[in-house]
């Protein structure tokens, strides 16, 4: 038996959750993020784990944090997440490429890493629903610039009991985003391009969201709404799980004897990612060093250089996109932890990140985040790792992996620590096909972005994902658009309201 683990916001400990609540719930009332009120041990260490699928080993990590779920409602929704939706049977593989072992994060439905935790969230988020006697239909309402909603939708496709809807900006996304979203399978998913751009789009849901009248329609109507944002601890918990896989995998291969400590590497953006990798290490897993990658929006390499976290700069668009943040909202947790688990602190800084956009750590603070390790790559030395991996490895690698792939490479010449690392890759090169293949050779670019497939297959020696096969045939199923002004009806008009 697992011991009980219950849930509270970072920013008041008063309030206890359950683990399905805080699914259910997403976000704290207070604005804080749900926290564990203790951090659990593995339950068995990864040397007895040694042999064990992807969804066994996903069992082991989750009951530990999921404590009222059931063992078969745990791994129903385990089931129900990594199965064929995935192109490879080890749902996660590791592949050694040069001197580190890459952990593809990518081999989901739309071949990057979010759907390794919104493959599993909706099966969370209804099994959730059920135990606390909810009635309703859960509706994901999302705005989204590009990935993070078609994500979504590829898990929420066709789960009993749900609906969602996204709103992306009308011609505010590339031609491959648009063609995923609008060829998306599915009697529950329904896309709407918006006239105007991803704030607008965020704005509009947010007040929807927030609408207290809405909300009682909903509840009159059977429905409710719910939100798959990547603070949600149903998805944080899901990538604790690949860290522990990783390590049993390298175990298995001979690569690590027990006990041998890891570095981990991680592309961040949000910050969920690396917090995973944090908890698999706090949980027993023998992890060093993990080495948080930023691109050219460095607000995190800042911090943890100066213990200053400062969001008043520069954005800069780049080639990994899914990086460019200047709030990584997930570190409140990590924050949380390093104040010794002090809420009122945590509020304290929070506020003064809200209000004045900067808020400054204690060294006391600072002394505990000492396993974080930070570095950045910029736009250059993001396609010269693509192009090194390439001419020295033939592994083709996206733009996101490349910020790490180069950061970790420097990290290892700077330092001399050549432990086994892991690396996070997370999305395929078919998903950033331009800038990849510009890296490696301009004269292979294309003006159409499916004739730049055709690249792809040709230097990675990968055949083209489904995900990218499906949008060449694929019919278009929704042609919805609206106005900022009319975003309320269309959800109404959608949900038959
Ligand atoms: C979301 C994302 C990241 C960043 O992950 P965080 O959890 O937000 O730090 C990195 N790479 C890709 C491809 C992503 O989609």
């Amino acid at each position: 038996m697992s011991k009980q683990i219950l849930y509270h916001s970072t920013r008041d400990e008063s309030r206890l959750f359950t683990a399905s609540q805080a699914i259910l719930q997403g976000l704290c009332e207070d604005g804080g993020l749900f926290v564990p009120s203790e951090i659990p041990a593995l339950p068995v260490s990864p040397w007895e784990m040694k042999g064990l699928s992807y969804q066994e080993i996903a069992y082991l990590v989750m009951k530990e944090y999921l404590t009222d779920f059931t063992e078969e409602e745990l791994r129903s929704c385990i089931n129900n997440a990594y199965d064929e939706k995935f192109d490879t049977r080890d749902i996660a593989p590791v592949v050694k490429v040069g001197n580190a072992y890459y952990i593809e994060l990518f081999h989901g439905a739309t071949i990057a890493f979010k759907d390794m935790a919104l493959s599993i969230l909706p099966h969370l988020m209804t099994t959730s629903a059920r135990k606390n006697n909810i009635k309703n239909d859960i509706v994901i309402l999302t705005a989204t610039s590009g990935d993070t909603g078609k994500a979504a939708m590829a898990g929420f496709a066709d789960v009993p009991g749900t609906k969602i809807i996204v709103f992306y900006p009308k011609g505010g996304v590339s031609r491959i985003q648009e063609l995923q979203m609008v060829t998306q399978k599915g009697d529950n998913t329904y896309v709407v391009g918006m006239r105007g751009n991803f704030d607008d789009a965020q704005t509009g849901v947010k007040a929807i969201f927030e609408d207290k009248k809405i909300k009682a329609q909903m509840d009159a109507a059977g429905y409710q709404f719910s939100s798959a944002n990547s603070i949600n601890i149903g998805r944080l918990v899901p990538q604790i799980v690949y860290y522990v896989s990783a390590y049993v995998r390298l175990l298995e291969q001979g690569v690590i004897k027990e006990g041998e400590k890891i570095n981990i590497t991680v592309p961040t953006g949000n910050f969920g990612n690396i917090l995973a990798a944090w908890y698999a290490k706090a949980m027993g897993l023998p992890v060093d060093k993990l080495i948080c990658a930023s691109n050219r929006n460095k607000v995190l390499f800042d911090f943890f250089k100066t213990g200053k976290y400062d969001r008043n700069r520069e954005f800069y668009l780049t080639s990994s996109p899914s990086m460019d943040i200047l709030i990584s909202s997930n570190l409140e947790r990590m924050i949380y932890l390093s104040a010794g688990e002090d809420a009122a602190k945590t509020s304290e800084l929070m506020a003064q990140l809200k209000s004045q956009g900067v808020y400054e750590i204690t060294e006391d603070m600072k002394a505990k985040l000492e396993s974080f390790v930070p570095g950045y790559a910029d736009e250059e030395a993001t396609s010269e790792m693509i192009k090194k991996a390439y001419d020295e490895n033939s592994y083709v690698m996206d733009t996101h992996t490349a910020v790490a792939g180069y950061v970790y490479e420097k990290y290892r010449e700077e330092t001399g620590d050549d432990k086994v690392t892991v690396i996070a890759s997370t999305a395929s090169p078919y998903k950033f096909a331009r800038k990849v293949i510009s890296s490696i050779d301009p004269s292979l670019e294309k003006e159409d972005d499916l004739e730049l497939m055709d690249v792809m297959e040709k230097l990675s020696g990968v055949k083209a994902p489904r995900a990218i096969d499906e949008i060449r045939s694929a019919p278009v199923r929704h042609d919805r658009i609206c106005d900022a002004a009319t975003m309320e009806a269309t959800v109404k008009e959608i949900l038959g309201m």
